[in-house]
């Protein structure tokens, strides 16, 4: 089982079937697409000596020739480490010489800094950029026949995880689980047709790029958008041109693009004209932000709740569901992250492994054909989080007797004050109701007396004064008193990772550096 043998049924099955475009502008199509992989795969092999199962980095901004770099290193049966472009040199030298990938392939707005990186760690034989005559001079090679024979446990893509703490860990996914995932978004997240369009505005270093297994499968278009990256307007106009558009978006990034929708004067769902449906993901989605986005851009958003260890598939929360408003328990399952994926079992267990009964909180498990392989060159850590067949994902959960899962938070977020759990997402949920209210933050600071105290940070919308009384006002009338945070500090923005998660480690950080 090889993955290169999705692109080459397409492109044997529908070759002229457009493939690949930039902004509008179409560039191949699917029997091109394949033959420039085919092409690749061959001359990345001869040229720089490369067997099977060896590493090659992808440190690129999100651009057209992804995909064939992808394919093209899956025929020659080599594994892919694609790193998210806004690393820094050193971060992405650490993880190359890591994964001791001798090739890097990259583009001219980040390969430069790599390549002259001082003392670098990675052993690189080769600085491939996509934009230099160079490249093209690899796509010229003899095709090679047919993909190189892989077993469904040989590794694909070696995914290093976001790392909001430590070093990142290089989480070894194969070919069957790649499988898994893509046979998981037919059943659990959408149907995709022919007509139908792939939009990458989120980094295809990460969810968005592992999106395009399903769309390849299928015959269907892949927009890179000319911006390379996330502009909500250009989303929009890009949904209204090609129509019939998939893309996945983390929280934040619908927020924009409802924004943006308002700002357009397109309301009443409307908004989202041409965008079939957005994926979203990755972290917390707020009930008052989904509801809000339903209302703008219409019956377009499934969520799934999956990670790196179980790439995008763990559960998944379907249109049907998100769009039922007349269940009796509609707000709540908006708030959950959906039902275990056709493909993985789920359940949720106490400190000891064991499973707990229905609506206790603990931590989520999950089982199945998507889990990882293992954390590269890590046993310790592989040894920790993947026990008795079982992958323990860190996050903090409750299952409910129809099977919905509602995350709480990660476990080292969870804050313990006077003996009591809290689980910040509660908090932040409540504060949101504020209108005024445009992002919150919720984490514990060690005190004395309590073990430790709640604090909120808050990003008041475009001018709004806030006070701390109003915001405790909003908790007292939603959340139990002990959970209401004892302080609250007004920010511009909250620090993010490159992925666009809050950093609370980095809040953390500011708390404990303040004066006190
Ligand atoms: P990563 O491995 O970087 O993709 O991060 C995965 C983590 O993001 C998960 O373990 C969850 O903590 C969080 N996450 C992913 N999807 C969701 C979701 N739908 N809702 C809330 N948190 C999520």
């Amino acid at each position: 089982m090889n993955l290169a043998y999705l692109l080459l049924r397409s492109a044997r099955s529908a070759g002229d079937r457009p493939a690949v475009y930039l902004g509008t502008e179409l560039l191949f199509d699917y029997a091109t697409l394949a033959t420039r992989a085919a092409a690749l795969g061959q001359a990345v092999t001869q040229r720089y000596a490369l067997q099977p199962g060896d590493r090659v980095g992808l440190f690129m901004s999100n651009h057209p020739t992804v995909l064939e770099i992808l394919f093209g290193c899956w025929w020659a049966g080599l594994v892919v480490v694609p790193m998210n472009p806004k690393l820094h040199p050193r971060e992405a030298d650490y993880i190359l010489a890591h994964s001791q990938a001798s090739l890097v392939f990259t583009t001219d707005d980040i390969g430069p800094a790599l390549a002259a990186l001082e003392a670098p760690t990675s052993a690189l034989h080769a600085l491939v950029s996509v934009e230099q005559p160079e490249y093209a001079q690899l796509l010229q090679a003899e095709p090679l026949a047919a993909p190189v024979e892989r077993a469904p446990g040989d590794l694909a893509w070696l995914f290093y995880t976001s790392g909001t703490t430590g070093r990142p860990k290089g989480v070894m996914i194969t070919h069957r689980n790649l499988m898994t995932m893509s046979l998981c978004y037919f059943s659990d997240v959408d149907t995709v047709l022919p007509d139908d369009t792939a939009l990458y505005a989120a980094p295809m270093s990460h969810g968005a790029g592992l999106y395009s297994l399903p769309h390849v499968l299928a015959g269907a278009r892949h927009v890179v958008p000319a911006s390379r990256g996330f502009d909500a307007a250009e989303v929009l106009q890009l949904g209204r041109h090609f129509g019939s558009v998939s893309m996945f978006a983390a929280p934040t990034m619908v927020k924009r693009l409802v924004d943006q929708a308002v700002a357009q004067g397109l309301d009443h769902g409307q908004g989202g004209t041409g965008l079939k449906t957005i994926v979203y993901g990755g972290g917390p989605m707020y009930v008052e932000d989904i509801q809000r986005a339903m209302r703008v851009m219409g019956p377009r958003f499934v969520q799934i709740y999956g990670q790196g260890e179980s790439p995008m598939t763990i559960t998944a929360l379907s249109r049907r569901q998100i769009t039922d408003v007349q269940h009796p328990r509609h707000v709540e399952r908006l708030g959950s992250v959906g039902v275990a994926m056709s493909a993985v079992e789920v359940r949720v267990t106490d400190a000891q492994g064991r499973e707990l009964p229905i609506g206790e909180t603990g931590e989520v498990v999950v089982r199945g054909d998507s889990v990882m392989a293992g954390y590269w060159r890590d046993d310790a850590a592989t040894a920790n989080t993947l026990r008795d067949g079982w992958l323990f994902t860190g996050d903090m959960g409750s299952l409910d007797e129809h099977g919905y899962l509602t995350l709480r938070d990660r476990s080292k977020d969870v804050i313990i004050s006077g003996g009591s759990n809290i689980y910040p997402r509660e908090v932040e949920e409540a504060l949101l109701r504020h209108p005024g209210v445009a992002e919150v933050s919720v984490v514990g600071r060690p005190d004395a007396d309590w073990g430790e105290v709640v604090v909120a940070f808050v990003v008041p919308r475009a001018g709004v004064e806030l006070e701390p009384l109003v915001l405790d006002e909003v908790c007292r009338d939603h959340i139990a008193r002990f959970k209401r945070p004892k302080e609250y500090h007004l920010l511009d923005t909250l620090p993010k990772n490159h992925y666009g998660k809050v950093l609370k480690t980095e809040l953390r950080a500011r708390l404990a550096a303040l004066p006190r």
